[in-house]
């Protein structure tokens, strides 16, 4: 039995830290109110909110791969109830809510290390009207919350245009609307050339530059032909076997989560100590 994983020099349960981060995401789920039967309505109090807000920063001391088991665990079982949720809260009236909801979308592991992220995003019914509900948001200013900021937003918003289906948006180019991808590309623009731009970290300034690269893309090609071409690109890059070491293409998926891939059993098996930490059955 492989039951522990070794970082700089200290052995972990990979038992234990599995447990525990189920246990996190589980907790940061209660506390968002993502479980609650009956739909909120008020926002959250100030109490609440500084909760929520200290169990996102206390985790993020931790070592990379707890936080992301953390947020994959979540992702698995909560992505579905918090995309529903956040449709039905309103920047204006709930903008604690509504912030930490966003917030919480742009911890997650991006969607090339996350085929729960994948998966949603190309749920057509879980995901419809996200892009347009999120890319007004951000037009209209919603509140950063820390760590994430605008770059992180621009991320969001470009993995929705990628992964989720185009013919959600209104025509068809991409899943959200022509006139908030117009808003969009010059929020993105005005973004770079306000004084002090230069001074936020490099992540933050790329991305907004990516954003804005990626909404002109769209509208330069035909029809859907940048978002498919984009995600195909991708998804090609997810064809090799999860084993790293490996190279082969793969043939097998792994019958738990539904996102990793291998070549073959010997390679599932070398991979599965390390996986093991990331592989949960997906709630939806
Ligand atoms: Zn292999
Ligand atoms: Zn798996």
């Amino acid at each position: 039995m492989s039951g522990t994983i070794n970082i700089k020099g200290k052995n972990y349960s990979i038992e234990g830290l599995t447990k525990d981060a189920v246990g996190i995401a589980q907790m940061l789920a209660e506390k968002a109110r993502l479980y609650d039967a009956v739909a909120a309505v008020r926002d959250l109090s100030a109490e609440d909110d500084k909760e929520i807000q200290t169990q996102i920063h206390a985790q993020l001391i931790l070592p990379d791969f707890i936080i992301r088991a953390e947020y994959m665990a979540f992702a698995a079982n909560s992505l579905h109830l918090l995309g529903a949720r956040l449709r039905h809260t309103s920047l204006q009236y709930q903008p604690k809510l509504f912030a930490t909801y966003v917030q919480i979308f742009t911890i997650l592991p991006e969607p090339k290390l996350n085929p729960f992220l994948r998966k949603y995003l190309q749920d057509k019914d879980l995901v419809q009207g996200l892009g347009n509900q999120i890319g007004r948001a951000f037009l209209d200013g919603v509140p950063w919350r820390k760590p994430s900021g605008p770059g992180h937003i621009c991320t969001l918003l470009m993995n929705m245009l990628i992964w989720c289906d185009p013919s959600l948006g209104d025509d068809g180019k991409a899943c959200i609307d022509t006139v908030v991808r117009e808003g969009l590309f010059k929020k993105t623009k005005a973004l770079q050339e306000t004084r002090g731009f230069e001074n936020i970290d490099e992540f933050q300034r790329m991305e907004v530059a990516r954003c804005n690269g990626m909404l002109s893309a769209i509208e330069e090609l035909p029809d859907s032909l940048y978002v498919t071409s984009t995600r195909q690109h991708l998804l090609g890059q997810l064809d090799g076997c999860g084993n790293l070491e490996c190279g082969e293409d793969a043939t097998l998926t792994c019958s738990r989560c539904k996102g990793a891939r291998y070549c073959g059993r010997d390679c599932q098996t070398e991979a599965w100590k390390e996986h093991k930490l990331f592989c949960f059955a997906p709630a939806f």
